[in-house]
């Protein structure tokens, strides 16, 4: 007779020879994923008997984890400004550091027309939506089966969301007050030196920001003077060695009161500005 508690050592042990760092807490994740059982519980039910086929399911989820596939595309299921978002392998997992994104928009957001350009799962703009009483929100994303998620979540998590299918701006119209955007920011030649579960498992297109890691911000802010109102703010997430490159950009596109946020490493991640429009001169 197998017991739960049996399957966790089972599901440690294999984890662990797999060199899968923080093995024991995953296992235990998907434990907790499979059984739906919290601390609580199993504490007080882990010698209680499982049946060989729970066994044998639950240790299919840990041979996937020992393969290096995200925890996240197992459980299908990812925590983002405490909301429950769904992923799969067509979305980027949302990270705590695009918190500090979003949190800074919360500042400025209620009320607000909000554009989210490369929106994957949707994370960004739902939380705004959801937490940052938004007039008008609109995620954008070149993939179809990112949109598809995200539509699944906006739909899930109650909010008020537009989604687009659009390479960047083609498909966008009018001005926002704000727009957002955690783009792929990883210079090409760098992908291959990421982690496996990133490099193997998590969409290349939503990561990948080309040669120097800075297409995306290009074209970003390439866009600032058509949907763009006058002193609408940018947010950015960024590589944390971008700040000084994008600041430029965003200077020369009109962009003032550029601020660099750090992330909780101490390292830039996000940054932010506000747009003036140059006086027109009547001379
Ligand atoms: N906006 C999504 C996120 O922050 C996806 C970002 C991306 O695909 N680069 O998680």
């Amino acid at each position: 007779m197998r017991t739960m508690e049996e399957a966790l050592i089972q599901g440690k042990a294999f984890l662990k020879e797999k060199g899968i760092t923080e093995g024991d807490l995953d296992a235990w994740y998907l434990l907790s994923h499979y059984f739906h059982i919290d601390r609580a519980r199993y504490i007080m039910n882990s010698r209680m008997a499982i049946t060989e086929e729970q066994y044998h399911q639950y240790l299919a989820l840990i041979y996937k984890r020992g393969r290096h596939v995200p925890l996240q595309y197992i459980t299908g299921e990812q925590e983002f400004m405490g909301l429950k978002f769904l992923v799969k392998e067509d979305v980027l997992i949302p990270r705590q550091d695009t918190e500090i994104l979003v949190e800074e928009a919360l500042k400025v957001s209620e009320g607000k027309e909000v554009l989210d350009l490369c929106t994957g799962s949707g994370c960004i703009i739902i939380s705004l939506a959801k937490l940052g009483g938004t007039h008008n929100a609109v995620g954008v994303d070149i993939s179809k089966k990112a949109l598809i998620l995200a539509e699944e979540n906006a739909r899930q998590l109650q909010a008020d969301v537009t989604f687009l299918e659009s390479d960047m701006y083609t498909q966008v119209s009018g001005k926002y007050d704000i727009i957002i955007s955690n783009p792929p920011y990883i210079p090409t030649r760098d992908i291959s030196g990421l982690m496996e579960e990133v490099k193997n498992y998590e969409p290349v297109l939503a990561l990948d920001g080309s040669m120097d890691g800075l297409y995306f911000y290009r074209v970003i802010i390439s866009g600032i003077g058509q949907f763009l109102k006058p002193d609408g703010y940018i947010f950015l997430e960024i590589g944390c060695s971008q700040a000084e490159a994008v600041s430029e950009l965003l200077r020369e596109a009109g962009i003032v009161d550029i601020e660099v946020i750090d992330d909780l490493a101490g390292l830039n991640r996000v940054i932010r500005g506000r747009y003036k429009k140059e006086e027109e001169s009547f001379t």
